[in-house]
């Protein structure tokens, strides 16, 4: 895509100046838009005070903080990458699949979120009848005030339970009441892998399948799940996470190589209260690793400011 076809959300492209330091990168990121504690502008001024150059917001399924974070990333000059990080059902399990350089005005890609926030909503109102019948009431409400103007998810719902005294952090709360088979849990009917990657690509993005090793797949599922995802125009793994540790990061190294994917870090950070990655604080990508920022190219964006101001 040509320099600059998009004014607002110009991102398709950054030339790196800053390599091979991939701490400067953050990919991977979540605001009040969906279940992260920070407001998008929030988010990015913390992004710079951890020396982040490059942020992607990454929210749930859905792109309302982008314009948001788009004019604080302006004035706190930090590089802002339209994401979302799109909830896929594969083979009967969860998957989720982040966007990266997506264009959020894109009809097939709105359109698609538009479906999954519907779910959503369904999906609420269905996880608190069953926690009703767990002897748990009010949960709707409960999540519903937690969730505010965002979109309401699970960690809504975990947050109510642990101020309710039902488990004591949100790891527990998903333990108890929200994983599969758990009583609060609706088995989910979430997008497609290659819609998901159709809208994502569709919309100038790259589709990079995110924490891979959190899915507690085995070695031979996780690489159908990738050739499956390769074979739907898929181009990169998220090598590096809040929650992989350092054998992890290898393996999934090893992993990106094999199927030919670039590799993508993000700390996957909401908050401070779900003991996962904190902004910024990321492990080097392994030698080896091709970042998916190689071909990224600022120049003829409103963006490229920040190339002198962080990464010149
Ligand atoms: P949802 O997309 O609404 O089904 O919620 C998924 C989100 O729940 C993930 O993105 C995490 O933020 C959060 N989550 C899932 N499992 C856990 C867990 N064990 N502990 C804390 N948060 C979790
Ligand atoms: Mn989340
Ligand atoms: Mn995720
Ligand atoms: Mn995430």
């Amino acid at each position: 895509m040509p320099a600059g076809s998009h004014p607002v959300w110009g991102l398709v492209r950054i030339r790196v100046y800053c390599a091979p330091m991939s701490s400067c990168y953050d990919l991977h990121s979540h605001s009040t838009a969906s279940d992260g504690l920070f407001a998008p502008a929030s988010l990015v001024a913390k992004a710079r005070e951890e020396g982040v150059a490059v942020l992607a917001l990454t929210d749930h399924d859905t792109t309302q903080g982008l314009a948001e974070a788009h004019l604080a990333a302006r004035d706190e000059r930090v590089v802002l990458v339209a994401g979302v990080e799109i909830s896929v059902t594969w083979r009967g399990a969860l998957v989720h699949v982040v966007g990266l350089g997506i264009d959020p005005a894109n009809p097939a890609l709105a359109a698609g979120l538009g479906r999954l926030q519907d779910y959503r909503v369904w999906r609420a109102g269905e996880m608190a009848r069953r926690l009703e019948r767990a002897g748990i009431p009010g949960a709707l409400e409960g999540a519903r005030q937690r969730a505010g103007e965002g979109q309401i998810g699970r960690t809504h719902f975990a947050r109510f339970l642990v101020a309710g005294g039902h488990a004591a952090d949100l790891k527990r709360a998903f333990l108890r009441y929200l994983k599969p088979g758990r009583p609060g849990y609706v088995p989910s009917r979430w997008a497609g892998l290659e819609e998901a990657v159709d809208w994502i690509a569709g919309s100038g993005g790259q589709a990079v399948i995110a924490h891979p090793a959190r899915y507690g797949f085995t070695a031979t599922r996780l690489r159908s799940l990738l050739a499956d995802f390769k074979s739907c125009g898929g181009v990169g793994l998220e090598v590096v996470t809040g929650t992989h540790n350092p054998s992890e990061v290898r393996s999934m190294a090893e992993l990106a190589r094999r199927f030919a994917l670039l590799a993508s870090c993000g700390s996957d950070f909401h908050g401070r209260d779900d003991g996962w990655g904190q902004l910024g604080r990321l492990q080097p990508l392994p030698d080896g690793c091709i970042p998916i920022w190689r071909d990224w190219d600022l120049q003829g964006t409103d963006q490229g400011h920040a190339k002198s101001a962080r990464l010149g």
